[in-house]
């Protein structure tokens, strides 16, 4: 028996393609094939039963328990050639071919046809997967308006290319019985076409109709069911009119209402205890995107892609939308619709957008039961949208926004978890990343893919801890993965490291712990494969390796992912208070300035912007005049903080990075006016001298002019820096990570600075440069290293 792997073909001497017209040559051949790759939920069968068919070979396909695919195939020589070469080049859409490995097998002919098997259970191979959630295809979306077709306006309607996946799925193989859709048997009519395999729906577990499909029902606050023939577009008529809807999805429910409404939208910002963080919205059409925002060619591209994910646009000169939708940002976080439900909402209604936002309570992971929605929301919303689907995974929308057309993700869950990221070397173990604290997601990296779970949220409670945990578990299995290594922050009282800890001990699994900063660099090298970089690391926190507070980082890399020197960092600032300091920038900014410029008097005029007024200010000014026991951190979205208070553009952080969002806002329509130089004390690069500039130029320049000058000197001092320690160290590339990546006027002002050298310029692409990158960063920093 003779084994190849990756596509080479079975036999070296086979005849080429021109001659496949030739009559087959006795004896026949019997070839077992295995694929591993996203081969199931993506039509993969019904496509190799139509090729083997039209080709005249006889044998069988069936899914795995890994979540690959096996076929076996008796027939000619060339037939069984033509057949490989097709598996590769006309392959659906949807479909990723990881390896092919084909084993040629003696015996005798078997089989008198070829016919799609039942599933097997075995799991020998690993790193396939199932795909994510896809949004409706254009087939479907024309049968859901065509008055002829039997499931016209059926809210639910899906193919085998289109439908959701990773949401459903309980456990493998990707069969309609492993799956939510279990409780739905199939009526005849979607029988029959599930049969046919000359049918789009030939082998589809997700196919269902208004007859046999799950039905969608609305119900009050209450839940208490309001009849109505046409509860989609009801709800849609309900949302125009300013009403607020808990809507089920795919993954999860949204809060959703008008987004012109002041009424509703203030109610919901009370109810939800959201005052300023920005809601996402879904739009009826790109058409009516480009009525209140700019699109370019890249995000139109986004929008419309099957994986459908929010992208943020800059607000136009005709912004009709309200305030209250995204407040003090340029941009709006605007997503099209992915469902049949979605578009059917704006059938009766002229609205261009609907608020959607993720329905979850502060902190907590995403609802994905009726009960637990009525319990939760039934205080905020004025009606629920239900289906009687169960979810079997919650997966959050993604965000994404683009800096000069690159692609920048600020959320990777629906449309891309648990698809991997491709890397360019396999892994020397088999490592599961639990991330960090904040924007969390798990990670396992298994040779050379690392499948990134969905968006899990803060872990800071027990039930993102729960969700966290399961959402690891099912990626592992899902994965077929043997974890050999667990890889967590270095935070010894972080809840994901003490997960790390109690795993690593029940599974008999090495643990490494792998500082925050390095993880988020080591996730740049890993994606850019390269072996040595200077990453500049800016976020808001993550633990040092002294203990101390980090945050505006330069490391140096030099072997590989396998180790890191801090070469450089941002000055020491003090965090007032310490959290007290994050959530209120004022405190920021006063320790910051302090003696440098007449603090106590501007602290006292900004007083009524602490929660607790003059007194609070007087218990700063205390603590600062004492100088001891303060807390120092050398973060970069503290000193965008800080520089966010003196220009009074936000004094309280009721989200995460809000200051420094709306700092970046501010400053898009500015101007480095203050073209300050870099003043560096040994390793530290200043930054009292910068806001102290700008404290003292307020009443001479515009916000924006200060705001965009602040930006400038951060960009000039870090890349200037970075580029002479890559020079020294006769480094090529510059990296810049961590969540103030997601800055388009630092980044883009960095990369001119970098590039001008010489050097590379790298960003992350396929990964968020926040924490949502961190678990990642972790595995490959763990995977690649030689202890
Ligand atoms: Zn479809
Ligand atoms: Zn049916
Ligand atoms: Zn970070």
């Amino acid at each position: 028996m003779a084994v190849t792997n990756c596509c080479r073909s079975i036999r070296q001497n086979v005849y080429d393609r021109e001659s496949a017209t030739k009559p087959e040559r006795w004896p026949l051949l019997r070839a077992k094939v295995k694929v591993t790759g996203i081969v199931q939920g993506v039509g993969f069968r019904p496509f190799i039963y139509r090729t083997a068919v039209t080709i005249g070979l006889k044998g069988y396909v069936k899914n795995r328990g890994d979540a690959g695919v096996e076929i076996l195939l008796e027939g000619g020589e060339q037939a069984i050639k033509n057949f490989l070469e097709d598996l590769k080049e006309k392959k659906p859409p949807l479909a990723q071919i990881y390896d092919i490995i084909t084993t040629t097998l003696e015996g005798r002919e078997e089989y008198d046809k070829f016919t799609i098997e039942k599933s097997s259970n075995e799991t020998e191979l690993s790193g396939s997967v199932i795909p994510p959630d896809i949004a409706i295809c254009n087939d479907c979306l024309r049968e859901l308006r065509d008055p002829k077709d039997p499931r016209y306006e059926y809210f639910f309607i899906t193919c085998t290319n289109c439908g959701p996946r990773f949401t459903i799925i309980e456990k493998l193989p990707y069969d309609r019985e492993n799956t939510t859709m279990r409780t739905f048997p199939m009526c005849g009519f979607c029988l029959r076409e599930y049969k046919d395999p000359l049918n789009r729906r030939f082998h589809a577990q997700t196919v269902a109709c208004p007859q046999c499909g799950p039905k969608v029902y609305l119900t009050d606050a209450r839940g208490k069911q309001v009849k109505h023939k046409d509860p989609v577009r009801e709800a849609g008529k309900l949302l125009s009119e300013g009403h607020i809807l808990a809507i089920k999805g795919y993954g999860g429910f949204h809060v959703a209402t008008s987004t012109t409404k002041e009424t509703p939208l203030t109610k919901l910002r009370e109810v939800k205890h959201r005052s300023q963080k920005p809601f996402a919205i879904m739009a009826r059409s790109l058409e009516a995107i480009k009525t209140f925002a700019i699109v370019s060619t890249k995000q139109v591209e986004l929008l419309t892609a099957h994986t459908r994910p929010i992208v943020l646009l800059d607000k136009s000169q005709d912004y009709n939308l309200s305030d209250l939708v995204a407040p003090g940002l340029h941009n709006v976080g605007v997503m099209l619709p992915y469902t049949g439900l979605h578009y059917m909402l704006f059938d009766k209604v002229d609205d261009a957008a609907f608020v959607m936002t993720s329905a979850n309570p502060p902190n907590q992971p995403i609802i994905n039961d009726n009960d637990e929605a009525l319990k939760a929301l039934g205080k905020t919303v004025d009606y629920f949208l239900f289906h009687n689907r169960q979810i079997a995974h919650r997966c959050d929308d993604s965000v994404i926004r683009t800096h000069n057309g690159n692609v920048v993700f600020l959320r990777r869950s629906r449309g891309y978890a648990p698809a991997p990221i491709m890397l360019k070397e396999k892994a020397k173990r088999c490592v599961v990343g639990l991330g960090g604290e904040l924007n969390n997601t798990a990670c396992v990296l298994n040779g050379d893919k690392a499948f990134i779970s969905q968006h899990i949220g803060d872990v800071e409670n027990v039930e993102t801890k729960a969700f966290l945990e399961t959402a690891t578990k099912h990626l592992i299995r899902l994965t077929t993965s043997k974890v050999d290594t667990i890889a967590c922050d270095l935070h010894p009282k972080f809840t994901t490291t003490r997960l790390a800890q109690d795993l690593a001990q029940e599974n008999v699994w090495r643990l490494v712990q792998v500082q925050h900063h390095y993880a988020h660099v080591a996730a740049l090298m890993v994606e850019h494969n390269v072996d040595e970089i200077l990453g500049v690391c800016c976020d808001g926190y993550g633990y040092g390796t002294d203990g101390e507070a980090w945050g505006g980082e330069i490391l140096l890399c030099t072997t590989g992912a396998f180790g890191f020197k801090r070469v450089a960092h941002l000055e020491n600032q003090p965090l007032i208070g310490g959290d007290l300091a994050t959530r209120y920038p004022l405190r920021m900014a006063a320790g910051m300035l302090f003696d440098k410029a007449d603090v106590e008097n501007w602290l006292l005029q900004n007083k009524h912007n602490l929660p607790h007024g003059e007194e609070e200010a007087r218990i700063i000014l205390q603590q600062l005049k004492k100088g001891t026991g303060v807390v120092e951190t050398t973060s970069c979205g503290r000193v965008l903080d800080a520089v966010s208070a003196v220009l009074s553009v936000c004094f309280e952080r009721t989200y995460e990075g809000e200051p420094s969002m709306k700092l970046e806002s501010t400053a898009m329509k500015g101007r480095d006016v203050l073209k300050l130089k870099p003043i560096t004390r040994g390793d530290a690069l200043d930054t009292t001298q910068m806001l102290l500039t700008i404290y003292e130029s307020r009443d001479k320049y515009s916000k924006a002019d200060l705001a965009y000058s602040a930006y400038a000197y951060l960009a000039r001092g870090l890349a200037t820096m970075a580029v002479e320690k890559a020079l020294e160290n006769g480094v090529k590339n510059v990296g810049f990570s961590g969540g103030v990546a997601c800055n388009a006027i630092l980044s883009l002002a960095m990369r001119r600075i970098v590039e001008a050298a010489n050097l590379h310029f790298l960003v992350h692409e396929a990964i968020p440069p926040g924490d949502g990158g961190l678990s990642f960063g972790q595995t490959v920093a763990s995977g690649f290293s030689q202890f």
